[in-house]
């Protein structure tokens, strides 16, 4: 295994060199053989129907297909199945393998997904397969630890977090993290729909990669650090968890594109598709997938929005609680879905456009912690205001807001002071939803 390590380092290094002549590939394969394992394991867990519909193309998209992304210049004749119409002089699109932010990747999904889908139903099925790849491809590296650290594709900032051995002091970690050995097992997993047209799956299958990636980041410091001990099964271990979660969405994605293509589905998944929870879906505020602080002196502590709680005095999290009404009188109910944020807060939420016909949500503050409070809730969308509620505090009973997304693309969920001291400003967005 020292050996393979350091022919390894030899690669990256040579990789590097290449990178520095200014030779096209230098971006990092993603998973590079892995990527093999992935889509196969993915291919696997598909219905037995589903299979038979791919044929022998099904093998292809598993052993080849699913590495033409990273094959553009040397595969000329298929490079045109991991390149956008739109953008004919960009060979390679960094984006399929690097997770890009969240307008670009919907794009890309939307577009090498649809592809896929239009030539699975016009009977091409090649042409099917080598998108679907593309797809694969892009699902696999965006949940790859090795791609998941934002502007640090080759770890050099990371090392400084991580101090390395004397021996990995020139290490180039890269290829190191993301080249391991191990095998994949999906045991009995039943593959998912994420929606029923080209637009709605694109849209779940960006929110859902998004996890992925944020799963990815917490198998690099096991990884490195099975790296510096010389640990090969610390590495392979941690490879594994990620490329487990990646085999599974591709999985959902080739299963979802057969079902779209063939306008099949089961009746249970297809009516959960009928509305969307965006209250765990990351806001265009964190394009690096981590909530920022959205203003240092915001109130009632220090502007971190919360999924499915808010934080009391900044550090202890609660239940989201509102004053619902219900039928004459009104009780206090725990919200089984929402953001709990202070003032002042911007959360803008990516739209697919046309998808949806309406978003809801119930604003209020929270009853048991804001009852000093008063909140002014506006939504917008590109600086029009579409709703608001407000002032109110947490003696007010909460308002349900109902928004038309026709022409909408995004919704900025604003919850700013109406005076005061802003102490008890526990401002809640309850089960916020998008319906079709
Ligand atoms: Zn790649």
């Amino acid at each position: 295994m020292r050996v393979h390590r350091a022919k390894m380092c030899r690669i990256s290094m040579m990789v590097f060199a290449l990178f520095l002549l200014g030779m096209p590939f230098v971006d990092a394969q993603g998973w590079g053989a892995p990527h093999v394992i992935i889509t196969r394991t993915a291919c696997d867990a598909l219905p037995q129907r589903h299979k038979e519909l791919w044929g022998k193309e099904l093998a292809a998209l598993g052993s080849s297909y699913c590495l033409l992304p990273d094959q553009v210049y040397s595969d000329k004749e298929k490079a045109k199945f991991a390149q956008l119409e739109s953008q004919p002089k960009v060979v390679y699109q960094v984006g399929l393998h690097l997770p890009p932010a969240h307008a670009e990747a919907y794009e890309l999904l939307r577009y090498f997904f649809g592809k896929a889908v239009a030539e699975f139903q016009a009977g091409r099925k090649y042409e099917a397969a080598c998108y679907a790849g593309t797809v694969s491809h892009m699902l696999e590296d965006w949940s790859c630890p090795a791609h998941a650290v934002p502007g640090d594709n080759m770890f050099t900032l990371f090392k400084q977090f991580l101090p390395p051995p004397e021996e990995h002091q020139d290490t180039l970690l890269h290829s190191p993290l993301e080249n391991g050995k191990f095998t994949l097992d999906l045991k009995d997993y039943k593959p998912h729909l994420y929606g029923t047209t080209v637009e709605d799956a694109a849209f779940n299958l960006l929110n859902k990669s998004h996890a992925t990636t944020v799963f990815a980041r917490g198998q690099v410091i096991p990884i490195i650090n099975g790296l510096y001990e010389k640990n090969d099964d610390v590495v392979n271990s941690a490879q594994q968890n990620a490329a487990i979660v990646g085999a599974e969405i591709v999985a959902d994605a080739l299963y979802t594109l057969i079902c779209i293509a063939e306008q099949k589905f089961e009746p249970q998944a297809e009516a959960a598709l009928q509305s969307v929870d965006i209250s765990g879906n990351y806001p265009l505020e964190a394009p690096k997938l981590y909530m920022p602080q959205s203003s240092f002196f915001s109130k009632p502590y220090w502007g971190y929005a919360k999924v499915g709680k808010i934080l009391k005095d900044g550090k202890d999290a609660v239940p989201l609680k509102l004053r619902i009404k219900k039928g004459q009188g009104v009780e206090i109910q725990q919200l089984a879905s929402g953001i709990g944020t202070g003032t002042h807060s911007v959360l803008t939420y990516f739209i697919p456009a046309d998808v949806y016909k309406s978003f809801t949500v119930t604003v209020g503050v929270h009853p048991e912690l804001g009852a000093e409070g008063r909140v002014n809730f506006q939504i917008k969308s590109n600086g029009v205001i579409l709703g608001k509620a407000g002032p109110l505090s947490g003696a007010d009973t909460a308002q349900t807001l109902d928004i038309n997304l026709k022409g909408v693309t995004n919704l900025q969920l604003i919850a700013s002071s109406a005076g005061g001291d802003g102490k008890g400003n526990y401002a809640i967005w309850g089960s916020p939803k998008l319906v079709k």
